[in-house]
């Protein structure tokens, strides 16, 4: 696998976060969800999110995605600052810049599959580029499906369309919160390989939270958090050795507490 370069300049970043904190909670006792976290995520590269449940995987995702405010700290995606923006204006940058899968494929079941793949388009009034999204749809493999609605679709094929759907606008990065956790392996394995493909062929940037080491093996990076901290930052050794620097930081917690 070719190793990604970096160039010197922002247009090499696709997102980077500065000292991202986020506390949950006036009343009763606050949470610190993210304790000031530092991170660049160069273009064209795929990197994994990992950390035990409650590490702040999610927050993180969705702080950098604009989906939720940071108590402080500050988010770029591309060269744009979020907290410099509007409501109005982070919503548009939403929709155009940012591609988000979740875990539960959040697709709207009253459309068919090539509206639902079209909708960001429709809600950001942009023409469709109608060869791109042959390519998408031809790249997700769901061309004989576009006239479908979601629910006449396996799990792997309703997050292959949250997949085109999220790649429909070409934006800046795609945002993926266990994309593979409702799957069984082998579905879970051609959605991997698509997000995969999609970083390779396409030089999209893909940041996906994952519990599973072997999911984490498709990315070129992983991190691993812990408590609202980055407590590993490595490229990808294999799934492997990815459980293994997993269980070792578990160890290394455990005797801590
Ligand atoms: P992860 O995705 O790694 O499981 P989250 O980012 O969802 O972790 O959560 C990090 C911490 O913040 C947890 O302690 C969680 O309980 C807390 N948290 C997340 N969302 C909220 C919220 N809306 N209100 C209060 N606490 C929250
Ligand atoms: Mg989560």
């Amino acid at each position: 696998m070719p190793v990604p370069h970096h160039p010197a300049g922002s247009g090499a970043i696709a997102v980077r976060v500065e000292q991202l904190t986020r506390v949950y909670g006036g009343d009763g006792q606050p949470v610190t969800a993210l304790g000031g976290v530092d991170a660049a995520f160069a273009r064209g590269t795929f990197t994994a999110v990992m950390g035990p449940s409650g590490s702040g995987k999610s927050t993180l995702l969705q702080s950098a995605a604009g989906l939720d405010r940071p108590t402080s700290g500050r988010v770029w995606v591309g060269a744009t600052e979020l907290s410099q923006l509007s409501e109005t204006a982070l919503t548009k940058l939403r929709r155009t810049e940012i591609g988000f899968v979740f875990q539960a494929f959040n697709l709207i079941g009253a459309l068919t599959v090539e509206e639902n793949i079209l909708l960001p388009l429709r809600l950001s009034k942009v023409r469709p580029d109608r060869r791109w999204i042959a390519e998408v749809v031809d790249r997700v493999g769901l061309g004989e499906r576009l006239k479908h609605r979601p629910a006449a679709l396996s799990g792997g094929q309703q997050q292959r369309v949250a997949i085109a759907r999220a790649l429909a606008m070409r934006p800046k990065v795609i945002f993926c919160d266990e994309p593979t956790g409702a799957l069984d392996t082998q579905t879970a394995a051609e959605v991997l390989a698509l997000l995969r493909a999609v970083v390779t062929d396409q030089g999209q940037t893909v940041i996906m939270v994952t519990h599973d080491p072997v999911a984490a093996s498709y990315a070129d990076r992983v991190m691993v958090l812990a408590d609202g901290r980055i407590v590993r930052d490595m490229p990808q050794l294999g799934a492997n050795r990815i459980a293994e620097e997993l269980a070792s930081l578990g160890r290394a917690r455990a005797v801590r507490s």
